[in-house]
């Protein structure tokens, strides 16, 4: 599996592109990335509806007539700019829940994790979970903007936690890591939420 990413954005928000397929998290500016790299791609995932992972939806779904898929609790996100930041808005084709689901000859597993987003999810595929802004190399994502909530960030690292194996772990800023190194901290982090 080719894992492609570029740091987009004030943010250096990752934007993900799998197999030049799947584009996941398209920020600020990772139209440019995307054209570069993607001839016929088959989806956009959101891993959650923060702006900065959303920018380019819009112009990406365009530019190729695909679809965008988002948690169901994240969609509003996408539609109604609760931030103020005035985003380009879409409609999103395909609202997720956990799950397994298939996009043309990709096996993608669905985690919700609330806490970050009320739609927060971790998408899995091959041996790569994409893991947005729920956990990064060392830490996890910030529960105090609106709708955060930090008792459904302790209930999702809980879940978390009790996952039985090991997969490169890709965030939505920074570096990787793994899910068994990232089970390792993240108890620490519980005691703060
Ligand atoms: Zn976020
Ligand atoms: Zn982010």
């Amino acid at each position: 599996m080719e894992i492609l990413v570029k740091p987009c954005g004030e943010f250096y928000t990752n934007c993900y592109i799998v197999d030049r397929k799947i584009i996941i998290d398209p920020g600020i500016g990772a139209y440019e990335f995307v054209r570069e790299h993607v001839d016929k791609p088959l989806a956009i995932i959101n891993t959650h509806g923060h702006f900065d992972h959303m920018w380019d939806d819009k112009t990406i779904k365009e530019m190729y007539d695909i679809p965008v898929y988002i948690h169901k609790n994240d969609a509003f996100m996408l539609e109604n700019d609760p931030f103020g930041y005035n985003p380009p808005k879409v409609k999103p084709d395909y609202l997720l829940e956990e799950g397994d689901i298939k996009i043309g000859d990709y096996d993608i597993k669905i985690r919700h994790f609330p806490g970050h987003t009320p739609g927060s999810i971790t998408i899995e595929t091959g041996d790569e979970m994409f893991s947005g802004d729920f956990i990064f190399d060392g830490s996890i994502g910030r529960v105090d903007f609106p709708y955060s909530s930090a008792e459904d960030m302790k209930k999702s690292i809980e879940k978390f936690l009790k996952i039985p194996y090991d997969k490169r772990v890709l965030p939505g800023h920074g570096p990787a890591t793994t899910i068994k190194k990232a089970q390792k901290f993240l108890p620490t982090w519980l005691e703060y939420l």
